[in-house]
Parts: C-alpha cells; structure tokens; sequence
C-alpha cells in the first residue's frame, strides 16, 4: 500500500523531461490515477498505454493543455471526468526558456512566452485548482518546478531566472496563505537536468545544445521524480519548502 494509491496527480508539461520522468516514478510507487497535460497530446496517449501496461492500477488521462492560455487552463479544470475531478497534488512544471539573450537583444515574443507560460501559466493552474483543495476540506499538494536560476542568474538569462524568481515568491506567498490549511506547498529547484530543455532553449540546435551540458553530468529527469515523490509522500504535517537539487559540478 502505497501513500499514493488513489490519489489523483495533475502534472503539467508531462510530454517530455522532469514531467515525463515524474509521471513515471509515481507510476511506479503507487496506484494513482495520473492526470497527465502537455500541448503534444499524442507523446501522452503513448505515455498512457505505457504507464497502464506496466504499472497495475495506475490510470492516466491524457489532456492537450496549454498552460499559458489562461482560459483553456480555467475550462480544462472545471469539465474534468468526474472520476479525476477531485485533484489531490498539483505538479506545476510546464516551463521554457528561450533564446539566451542579452537584455539589448531580447526578443519580446520570446519574453512573452516565457512569462506567461511560466508565470502567469503557473498561477492560473494554481487557481484552477486551490479551489478544489479548498471544496475538499482545504486539503492538497502543490508542486512548484522552479529552477536554481531562481537564487542567481546567469549571464544572458535574465528572462528565465526572472520567471523563476516570481514562481519561488509566488509559491512562498500561496503556503503562507495556506497556513491554517492541510494544504502544502513544495518548490523544488533543480540544477541542470539533462532534457529537451536546452534544445528548445536554442531554438532546436542540438548540437549546440549537446555543448551546454560539456564538463558537468547533469541530473536526469527522474532525479528530479524522485524527489519530488519524496515530497508528496512525507507525513501530512511535513513540508519539503524548498528543495534545490543539483549536479555535483553545479554545488
Ligand atoms: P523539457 O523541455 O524537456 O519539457 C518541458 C515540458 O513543458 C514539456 O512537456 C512541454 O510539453 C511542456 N510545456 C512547454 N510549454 C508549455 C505550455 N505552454 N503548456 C503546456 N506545457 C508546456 O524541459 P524540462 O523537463 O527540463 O523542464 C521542466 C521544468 O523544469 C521547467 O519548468 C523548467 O524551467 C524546469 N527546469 C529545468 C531545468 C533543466 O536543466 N532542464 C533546470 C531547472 C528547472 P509540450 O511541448 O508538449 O507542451
């Protein structure tokens, strides 16, 4: 018997990375029914029928959701199957960073789409689903995926650690918020974890993407899964604040 078994998981960005790899450990701790979202639809539908043949009593719906459209993430929540209705943990980490710029060259579409996926994405996800939390008693788990480019940034990053920066102090402020609750509020922020994040982050250049990771053996996604298992899965009164996990090149 797991702590999981039961429990309905809501994780975002689960195509790929950190979400993909997330999904997979708690696939194989407990019988949880796994709300998987990500705008690659059909990368989920594989990920279903992989997770529910290898894992007995593990259920996954698969959604197309793209997080920073504000109204797709509000319409999504509310018409739920009612069997995955009841959200128990919220995994907020659908995130991007793209272009790697100095302020001087910053592409604004670029800087708009990184806000709002991962900011503005973030809250709205948040909102949809605190709700519930409070219908059921004031009671869930919510997840935040920032990043150590939070705590201090790197040159040309300025967008992206800035994004992160809003998401720790956004989750700070909702367990505050929170305090009276059975509501808990983890930020786990990881090092570099080796995924299509740096490809996306040079517009598809792997090959460039490839030397970002030169003289480090970055994390892997499921490094980060399991983490982030380990903190869903403690005591009801035990929180994981804040997590920074990181490569041992980067501590
Ligand atoms: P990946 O690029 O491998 O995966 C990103 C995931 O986010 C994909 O599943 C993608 O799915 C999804 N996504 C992107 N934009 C949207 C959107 N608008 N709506 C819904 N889903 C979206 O990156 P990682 O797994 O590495 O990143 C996951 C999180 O971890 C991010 O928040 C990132 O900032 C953070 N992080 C990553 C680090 C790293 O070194 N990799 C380090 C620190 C933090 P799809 O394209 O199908 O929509």
């Amino acid at each position: 018997m797991s702590k999981l078994d039961g429990k309905t998981i809501l994780i975002t960005g689960a195509s790929a990375g950190i979400g993909k790899a997330t999904a997979i450990e708690i696939a194989k701790t407990g019988k949880a029914k796994l709300i998987l979202t990500a705008r690659r639809v059909a990368v989920l539908e594989e990920l279903k029928a992989e997770l529910e043949s290898k894992y007995e009593g593990v259920k996954v719906l698969p959604l197309k959701l793209d997080v920073s459209n504000v109204k797709e993430v509000e319409s999504t929540i509310a018409s739920l199957p009612e069997e995955f209705a009841n959200i128990d943990v919220l995994i907020n980490n659908a995130g991007l960073a793209l272009g790697i710029n100095f302020v001087r060259d910053l592409d604004m579409q670029e800087t708009m789409t990184m806000v709002n996926t991962n900011v503005v994405g973030l809250i709205a996800m948040t909102k949809a689903v605190i709700r519930i939390f409070y219908k059921n008693g004031g009671r869930g788990d919510i997840v935040n995926v920032s990043s150590i480019g939070s705590q201090e940034c790197y040159p040309r990053g300025s967008v992206y650690c800035c994004t992160k920066a809003a998401v720790s102090m956004f989750t700070s402020a909702v367990r505050r918020e929170t305090i009276d609750t059975r509501i808990r509020v983890l930020e786990i922020d990881p090092g570099m974890v080796l995924t299509e994040f740096n490809t996306v982050r040079v517009h598809g250049d792997k090959a460039f993407a490839d030397k970002l990771y030169e003289g480090c053996d970055p994390l892997t996604g499921q490094d980060v899964g399991e983490l982030i298992v380990f903190g869903i899965t403690r005591r009801e009164n035990v929180v994981l604040a804040e997590a920074s996990i990181v490569p041992s090149c980067q501590a």
